[in-house]
């Protein structure tokens, strides 16, 4: 495909998408558009993971790896549309950006997989080794890795390609996330007699500062592990008068 067509194919698909709302398990609508694309380009056969993600394989007619292009569709919502300078769900170009939710994170790399897998069908007409598979996938942005994992388990990659946007550098892997919490429990008072009771907070303070003496490991490859305090919260809440019995971190 000459580049002109390519990039107009591009931007169209891209902004096809980001008007297609498509919050966490309300992808449908942007899976359709997605779809539509792949059979105005020659190919109808499609798989869904067990979530509802859309799978496309190109297969080329000899043996070789798999590579994943993998893209989720789902995005963080909009709480204030109004307070965004280009409509939120249209896609507008404006210098030479596109505009709208989920452009970078992630509905731009989705095109340009897109594109790129029916273009290199259409080029190669099959005369590769090993297969391309594209991954439209779903509720990424409230169970990351989730259905990445079902995918994997279908297809069976060698090769995995995520378009995250990483501001145009290559990064290679993830360190990952996990959340902890922590809860103490302590013993209710009244505040004017506090030495009756066990204040659940004072508890959680030991306990934050010993948690913050950890030094997380670092990986030779993704740098340092990050440890951070998120959330804080006393109960009852509000406490009045009473030395809070429970503590939730
Ligand atoms: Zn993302």
């Amino acid at each position: 495909m000459p580049v002109q067509a390519y990039a107009s194919s591009l931007i169209s698909l891209c902004q096809n998408l980001i008007r297609a709302k498509s919050l966490s398990g309300q992808e449908e609508e942007v899976i359709s558009v997605l779809k539509n694309y792949f059979v105005s380009r020659g190919i109808q056969t499609f798989t869904t993971d067990e979530y509802g993600s859309l799978i496309v394989t190109v297969r080329g007619k000899e043996k070789g790896p798999v590579i994943l292009f993998d893209g989720h569709v789902d995005t963080v919502p909009v709480p204030d549309p109004d307070s965004w300078t280009h409509p939120p769900f249209e896609g507008r170009i404006h210098g030479n950006r596109i505009y709208g939710r989920g452009s970078s994170d992630m509905k731009g790399a989705v095109s340009a997989m897109a594109v790129a897998a029916c273009d290199f069908l259409e080029a190669s007409r099959g005369n590769f080794a090993g297969s391309l598979v594209f991954a439209g996938v779903v509720q990424e942005e409230v169970f990351e890795g989730v259905a990445a994992r079902s995918i994997s388990k279908i297809c069976d990659p060698d090769v995995v390609i995520i378009g995250e946007a990483t501001g145009l550098q290559l990064n290679i892997g993830q360190r990952g996330r996990a959340e902890i919490q922590v809860e103490t429990l302590g013993v209710p008072a009244h505040s004017a007699n506090p030495e009756k009771g066990f204040n659940a907070v004072y508890l959680m303070t030991d306990a934050i500062r010993k948690i913050r003496e950890i030094t997380p490991p670092r990986h030779p490859v993704l740098g340092p592990g990050i440890l951070e305090l998120t959330d804080i919260k006393s109960s009852p809440y509000p406490g009045a008068s009473v030395v809070p019995s429970r503590c939730l971190a």
